[in-house]
């Protein structure tokens, strides 16, 4: 570890220095600060690594869970679709090892086209647009150098991140705000480009060069703020905006307002790390520190004044900030907005009045309702692991396009890991530490890829919640404790030797994530010996030796588990662990081999249907399906599926031999599972309204949360159609409209329930977003 030295989790990379736009109200060039002029236009390959290197060794020293990284300008994309990628790749290569790494990119938009888009798709890259609204709103300053509007060439490039197989890089939009537009027109604009978030922000501007005040209206800025608020609100917040989300008691703040320290640093094109570049409107030189990414580990730029200064929290303000009463939301503004000559930072936001009135307006219109977020796992987050920093509003925003990118999957798969290894220790309070438990504790630290690969297969938390409460799964017979088996599978995986004796059920001990072994006579537990690749069982005098060489001769009573190839990977395929008869329907007993044979052929055949009809879903399903249970058949219901909460990671579906189907069955399965992984962590509906709603795909009313799940899941299917209906397909038009429909009835019920909370009413808004973009016609 680093010492004391904070650690730093945002990083803004200038990537190119230069723009092809000429706005009037640019920070970079038409503001005090001019160093653009001395340095390089494009970073050279070897800043980028050297950058690169100093982020990783950041992250690595201070275990940063979530690296943020934004390419920006001028205009990144003036390095063209081959420089991004080096960029991008040689940012993966280096710090995916120590961290989870964010790529954002920032950018006007003209230059945007197809091969970006695809290049953003495959990195990951989240790319956020300027635009200011209407045309008239953006081309009052948004123009090229001749004075000609970027209007249309903005819109095309929101047009093009909005098609569903670029929707996953789609960020936002960054607006600036001007009083003399129309605030109407300006929110009507954005809302029509479907952004994921808007961020709205005020001009730039300091003491010494105070914000534009047309008329008489002292606060111009809230009141045009305002509008929008109160436009906002009563739309059911259908976006993200991110001013109003952070202006709201318990915000949280941006780097725009509130408390919390600044947690960014910038990389210029010469490699000089820099403070925020808002600064640059204070005076010459202000973002500067003096320092490097050749010389200068992070460590040094954090103990740099002009940054130290802003670690301060309130102490780090004025004293008219410090006695403010809203401090803790306004925070004394943006930092570079408190400049004057003479006294420095040391004065309140230039636009101090404005933002009292604009906090006035937030609250008085009317106080919106907080969500409750859930109590998150006690258990300390590692690479890859959820994170208290994790962008919560995003995750959400994110997965209401309907699917979901790679990263939210991951975090969802992360949040899922940590409340099992809660399960556990809950475990170990409740029935106190066993070898079982001391020989998972000393692989965790010696193999944790081996535990953790365990403890993510789907039947790890029923087995856990069983044991604490049988009454929670009924069906699953004596409560057993799963902490030996789940110590075997981790041992084998690790290739540590172990003994560990571990229950019998029904005269069979089940490994997580290997098989099944059958052990004949009577007996409580076997006494399980692992060794290199094998594993011995003695029950009594008889014992059974199982070799996991897929080349050796089948050992007896062995049933290993079997995993089938999809696009995606290998998926399970579960039809032996005792917890997967936890979805309150008769699971399939172990399958013949052919019938395994089929049903693994007919999965790969589904994955690449997915994969044609909605790419998007695809990769959600390869992001975090792991495993398949087969349902028992039953003619009188041919067509089932099912999804439990405490398996993540598993769907359960009847046999069904054809992949059109599947497919469908598959996608609105993982729908159910990914949305149960987000009801862990957050209340979409406000706990205790339970006032059933009608809904058109169930006789009987739904409590809200079903009804949720009912949405989620159908805009998927609605999004299979739609996609189908561009095909020969002569149903397809005919489906989608069907579930459009049921999808709309739903969002519209759910919404006028008012059940939901502030989180659930913008989420519900967004999918209404998203199913207005399966028009047939649209795209
Ligand atoms: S597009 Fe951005 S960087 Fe380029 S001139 Fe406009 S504000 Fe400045
Ligand atoms: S800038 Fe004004 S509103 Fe904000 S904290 Fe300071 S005094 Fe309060």
């Amino acid at each position: 570890m680093g010492g004391s030295c904070r650690r730093i989790s945002q990083f803004v990379l200038k990537v190119h220095s230069r723009c092809d736009l000429s706005c009037d109200h640019c920070y970079i060039y038409q503001h005090a600060d001019q160093t653009w002029r001395g340095r390089p236009a494009r970073m050279p390959p070897a800043t980028v690594r050297r950058a690169a290197r100093r982020i990783a060794e950041h992250a690595r020293e201070h275990g940063v869970p979530v690296v943020h990284v934004v390419l920006h300008g001028g205009e990144p994309l003036l390095l063209g679709a081959a420089g991004l990628r080096e960029v991008l790749a040689e940012l993966r290569t280096a710090i995916t090892p120590w961290a989870r790494l964010d790529l954002r990119l920032q950018t006007n938009g003209v230059l945007l086209d197809e091969e970006l888009c695809r290049l953003f798709v495959e990195y990951d890259v989240r790319v956020g647009v300027s635009f200011d609204g209407d045309r008239a709103a953006n081309d009052r300053h948004r123009v090229f150098s001749h004075g000609g509007s970027s209007h249309d060439q903005v819109r095309r490039a929101l047009a093009l991140l909005r098609r569903p197989e670029h929707r996953a890089s789609y960020a936002g939009i960054l607006c600036t705000v001007d009083v003399r537009n129309d605030p109407d027109r300006v929110y009507e604009a954005l809302l029509a480009e479907r952004p994921p978030r808007v961020d709205l922000l005020l001009p730039h501007a300091t003491w010494d060069h105070p914000p534009l005040r047309p008329g008489s209206d002292p606060t111009p800025y809230a009141r045009w703020l305002g509008r929008i608020h109160r436009r906002w609100v009563d739309d059911g917040r259908p976006v993200s905006i991110r001013m109003f989300e952070a202006l709201r008691p318990g915000g949280g703040g941006t780097e725009a307002f509130g408390l919390a320290p600044a947690d960014v640093l910038v990389i210029e094109t010469d490699g000089a790390w820099e403070q925020v570049d808002s600064l640059k409107t204070a005076y010459h030189g202000a973002a500067g520190t003096g320092l490097d990414v050749f010389d200068h580990p992070v460590d040094e730029v954090v103990r740099h004044p002009g940054v130290a200064v802003r670690q301060d929290g309130v102490d780090g303000l004025c004293a008219t900030c410090r006695a403010c009463p809203v401090v803790d939301r306004c925070g004394g503004g943006l930092y570079a907005h408190r400049w004057r000559t003479g006294s420095g930072f040391d004065n309140p936001s230039v636009y101090c009045p404005d933002l009292l009135g604009l906090i006035d307006a937030v609250d008085a219109y009317p106080p919106p309702t907080p969500s409750v977020p859930r109590q998150r796992p006690a258990t300390p987050s590692g690479p890859g692991e959820w994170s208290a920093t994790a962008p919560v509003d995003e995750l959400l925003d994110d997965l209401a396009t309907g699917h979901g990118s790679t990263s939210t999957l991951a975090l969802l798969t992360a949040t899922q890991l940590s409340i099992t290894r809660a399960l556990l220790a809950v475990c170990r309070d409740r029935f106190g530490s066993t070898a079982a438990w001391d020989l998972l504790v000393h692989l965790d630290q010696a193999a944790p890829d081996a535990v953790r690969a365990v403890l993510a297969h789907p039947f790890v938390r029923p087995a856990l919640v069983h044991r604490l409460d049988p009454a929670a799964l009924p069906g699953l017979g004596a409560a057993l404790d799963p902490l030996p088996a789940l110590a075997v599978a981790a041992a084998l995986r690790a290739g540590v030797p172990a003994t560990v004796r571990v229950p019998l059920r029904a005269g069979a001990i089940t490994v997580p994530t290997f098989g099944e072994l059958v052990l004949p006579g009577p007996g409580e537990s076997a006494e399980v010996t692992v060794g290199s690749g094998e594993f011995r069982a003695r029950v009594g005098s008889v014992e059974r030796m199982v070799s996991l060489d897929p080349l050796a001769p089948p050992s007896t009573g062995w049933l290993p588990t079997r995993d089938v190839p999809v696009p995606g990977g290998r998926v399970l395929l579960e039809d032996g662990d005792p917890y997967r008869d936890c979805y309150g329907q008769p699971v399939e007993p172990r399958l013949d081999a052919s019938a395994a044979r089929a049903l693994g052929r007919t999965l790969a055949d589904a994955w690449r249907v997915v994969r044609r009809d909605v790419p998007a879903h695809a990769a959600a399903l390869d992001g975090g399906l792991r495993a398949v249970v087969p349902l028992a058949a039953d003619p009188a219901r041919p067509l089932r599926s099912a999804t439990a909460r405490h398996a993540f990671g598993a769907v359960a579906v009847t046999p069904h031999p054809d992949p059109e189907t599947m497919a469908v069955l598959l996608v609105h399965e993982w729908q159910h599972a990914k949305l149960g992984a987000v009801l862990d962590l957050y209340d979409l509906v406000e706990p205790g309204q339970g006032t059933p709603i009608r809904v058109p795909w169930r006789p009987d009313p739904r409590p809200p949360e079903g009804v949720l799940q009912g949405v989620y899941a159908h805009l998927a299917v609605t999004q299979v159609w739609r996609s189908r209906a561009d095909t020969d397909d002569p149903d397809a038009s005919a489906q989608a409209a069907h579930f459009r429909a049921w999808t709309r009835d739903g969002v519209e019920a759910l919404l006028a329930s008012r059940s939901l909370t502030a989180a659930g009413e913008r989420f519900v808004g967004q999918l209404r977003h998203a199913l207005e973009e399966t028009r047939v016609g649209s795209g």
